[in-house]
């Protein structure tokens, strides 16, 4: 039987590209810096101008499917999953990267139908990395088939994580504990790239061992999510459960095997409320 998603995904890639030749010529000129949720927590034009492009794409040539997108939100737009193909967009994931030019900066588009993943798109765009995952399928990345490095030893592990960006006090208390708990495991080292799509991507390839945040959002982990899985890896909520994908949202840990979990209680990894 046909597939019928991959001309969605094959889609999808085009648009990945293009919004990434955005962002590159845009990284050529000055920015015009906004604040959202905190200090730390920035937008620009640029995400919203990418959004619209992706989202005004998508809805002419598939008006029927339902978006969700980080911006619209911003504005004011509901986050709700139901049964119907649904894209789940981040314009720009690693904006404070963006501004900065620090350079990891990435597109991540996923596509949901009956609120499973079907394939996600994460194109880190100054590195020209196009990672993708297709349910049933693998995951690649510019084509390389990405395979989880399948540690089982936390403590010859390299994990991924962010500071996230929240400046409440007992956040970032709570977010430094858990750095320090883990140091102290020990493990071999911890890494942030700023952009919760590529550090999945890069669990995705085995350069991590495991990733986790808290305080993440649907649209920072619905294209990275399946091309984790894809490649061999395992979504969790930082308890241990399995994650549902329409619950894309909260504290996640991804990583290479589900016994690798960080949540037990030697590790004792807490949960923060951003
Ligand atoms: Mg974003």
């Amino acid at each position: 039987m046909a597939d019928p998603w991959q001309e969605c995904m094959d889609y999808a890639v085009i648009l990945a590209r293009q919004a990434g030749e955005m962002i590159r010529e845009a990284l050529k000129n000055e920015m015009d810096v906004m604040i959202k949720s905190s200090p730390a927590d920035l937008v620009t034009v640029t995400d919203q101008k990418v959004e619209k492009m992706l989202m005004s794409s998508i809805k002419e040539k598939y008006p029927c499917h339902s978006f969700i997108g980080e911006e619209s939100v911003a504005a004011g737009e509901k986050t709700v999953f139901t049964e119907q193909p649904t894209w789940v967009i981040d314009p720009i994931d690693g904006t404070t990267n963006f501004v900065h030019r620090f350079p990891f900066v990435a597109v991540s588009i996923g596509f949901l139908v009956n609120k499973e993943m079907e394939f996600g798109i994460v194109y880190s765009c100054v590195e020209d990395k196009m990672y993708t995952g297709r349910k049933g399928k693998g995951a690649f990345c510019n084509g390389q088939k990405l395979q989880v490095s399948q540690q089982e030893d936390i403590t010859k592990s390299l994990l991924v994580t962010e500071l996230g960006s929240s400046r409440k006090p007992e956040t970032l208390r709570i977010v430094l504990s858990n750095m320090e708990k883990l140091c102290s495991v020990p493990v071999h080292g911890i890494r942030s790239v700023g952009t919760a799509a590529v550090n999945m991507c890069l669990v995705a390839t085995g350069g991590a061992d495991a990733y986790y945040e808290m305080g993440i959002h649907c649209w920072d982990m619905a294209g990275a999510g399946i091309i984790v899985t894809e490649a061999g890896g395992v979504l969790m909520d930082v308890t241990g459960e399995i994650m549902p994908p329409q619950s894309m949202q909260g504290s996640l840990l991804c990583g290479s095997l589900q016994n690798q979990t960080l949540a037990d209680g030697d590790s004792g990894v807490a949960s923060a409320t951003t």
